[in-house]
């Protein structure tokens, strides 16, 4: 072990960010605007606060500020579980006989199990600061409903959470932490919306999908006084949120001069690559350093390496602004994969304009490859990973393999957003066998693509 960086960097507490860093400012050319679903015209503040809060409605929209304070009951409650280790994988690096160095940022220190209570957190601190009732939401594979479920019970709030209908019945534990923490948690499609009942009739028994779950918790919101929405991923007020990943991991990097070559992230929404990656994209983005940065994804939803780069719903029932982004199109319903945070049919817009650019690489993986990493990861680094953050895991071991070959010392730095002890269901199935791939055809792709709306941007 090199005597000089620790097995795992702790930061100390006032080493926390105080501002969050907003990649948008140092973009040349910024992420296409937002568009109102009724109008076709870029959306204001205005008409996005009858959905989110008035703050977060502006930090949706804010491209010029470079950083945004972090209100401090928000860095109080930050203090609770950051600033999060760096770990050097001293015994992966060891297992794989490579020259190369593997270090990972651990977002899985938190009762919710990943980095989604960093912007739950901020979320539910500015619906509070406006004196609203509740939020709604949606939650996929339930880590970002526990998010605002423990940030809600934190600010006294009331938290309404639509899930996708398959990870209600694989992951009954994970629902109830939410209601343990005081959430209302309903499985989706359910019959309590108007859009849930419609997508319920049009297509029977389906297990759902992040898209109508959305819409689903948008429709509640705008409907109950004293409610607003709040999303876990794809928004670009998300990916600020979640920048405190990248800061904390670069005052690590620079306190002990480690040089990433390579940052990798699992890509569902695009929040915690675009978190991990932001500060350092802007050291690119300025001309100051050079990293390749990664965004892993299943070969199951894979919106980046097969989507279209065009505007589109950010939900099935057509209610949210569309966004320029890469996608499948909002109908695209992924197989039942068990990665559930990575089942989104689009990519925040900030990430999908630096990918358009060249700026950013991406990679789809098959979720057996995705298993054998994780298990590995397990045995020999200690750690249970989520099915998501093995995406993540897989094109690190894969990148540290290649230097093998290569003999080149590069280093890797990977995000490891979570825990997997709600995912036992998947590990069984893996450890029995019984894993599939599914990867969709061209043809199935092409049944939802052909259904973008027809705007230009
Ligand atoms: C939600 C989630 C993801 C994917 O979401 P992004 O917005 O793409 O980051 C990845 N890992 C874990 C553990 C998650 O909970």
């Amino acid at each position: 072990m090199d005597k000089n960086i620790p097995y795992k960097i702790y930061l100390s507490e006032d080493e926390l960010p105080t501002a969050w860093y907003n990649v948008r400012a140092d973009m040349k050319k910024k992420p296409a605007p937002l568009l109102d679903p009724a109008t076709g015209k870029p959306v204001t503040a205005d008409a996005l606060s009858a959905v989110f809060c008035e703050e977060l409605a502006k930090q949706e929209l804010d491209n010029d500020s470079v950083y945004i304070d972090i209100p401090g009951e928000v860095l109080n409650f930050y203090k609770m579980y950051r600033p999060s280790p760096l770990v050097r994988a001293y015994f992966l690096e060891k297992a794989l006989d490579t020259p190369a160095k593997i270090y990972y940022k651990f977002e899985g220190n938190n009762t919710s199990g990943s980095h989604k209570l960093n912007s739950a957190i901020a979320q539910v601190y500015y619906a509070k600061q406006q004196g609203l009732k509740g939020v709604t939401t949606e939650t996929g594979a339930g880590q970002w409903g526990t998010a605002v479920s423990m940030a809600c019970s934190y600010f006294g709030l009331d938290c309404k959470v639509y899930m996708v209908k398959v990870s209600y019945e694989q992951k009954p534990f994970r629902r109830e932490v939410m209601r343990t923490y005081g959430a209302d948690v309903t499985p989706s499609p359910s019959m309590t919306t108007r859009v849930g009942r419609e997508i319920n009739e049009k297509f029977p028994g389906t297990t759902g999908s992040l898209g109508c779950a959305i819409s689903e918790a948008v429709e509640k919101a705008v409907e109950s006084e004293g409610y607003r929405y709040v999303l876990g991923s794809v928004l670009s007020q998300v990916l600020l949120h979640q920048s405190v990943i990248g800061l904390e991991t670069m005052t690590a990097c620079d306190k002990y001069g480690i040089k990433p070559d390579i940052i990798i992230g699992c890509a569902g929404g695009g929040s915690n690559l675009g978190g991990l990656i932001s500060p350092f994209m802007g050291r690119k983005l300025r001309g100051e350093a050079d990293y390749r940065f990664i965004a892993v994804e299943p070969a199951s939803c894979p919106s980046l390496t097969r989507g279209r780069y065009a505007y589109d719903f950010s939900d099935t029932g057509r209610v949210c602004p569309l966004q320029k982004m890469y996608t499948l199109g909002c109908d695209f319903i992924p197989s039942a994969n068990h990665a559930g945070g990575l089942r989104y049919h689009g990519m925040s817009s900030v990430l999908s304009e630096l990918y358009d650019e060249g700026l950013m690489e991406a990679r789809s993986v098959e979720q057996t490859a995705v298993f054998d990493a994780a298990v590995k990861f397990a045995r020999i680094e200690g750690t249970l990973p989520a099915p998501e953050s093995s995406h993540a895991i897989r094109a690190a071991i894969d990148e540290a393999l290649k230097c093998k070959e290569t003999g080149e010392e590069k280093t890797i730095l990977f995000g490891l957003t979570g825990t997997g002890y709600f995912d036992l269901v998947a590990y069984q199935k893996y450890n029995d066998g019984e894993m599939s791939d599914y990867i969709p055809s061209d043809s199935e792709l092409e049944a939802s693509l052909s259904k973008l709306p027809d705007i230009k941007g």
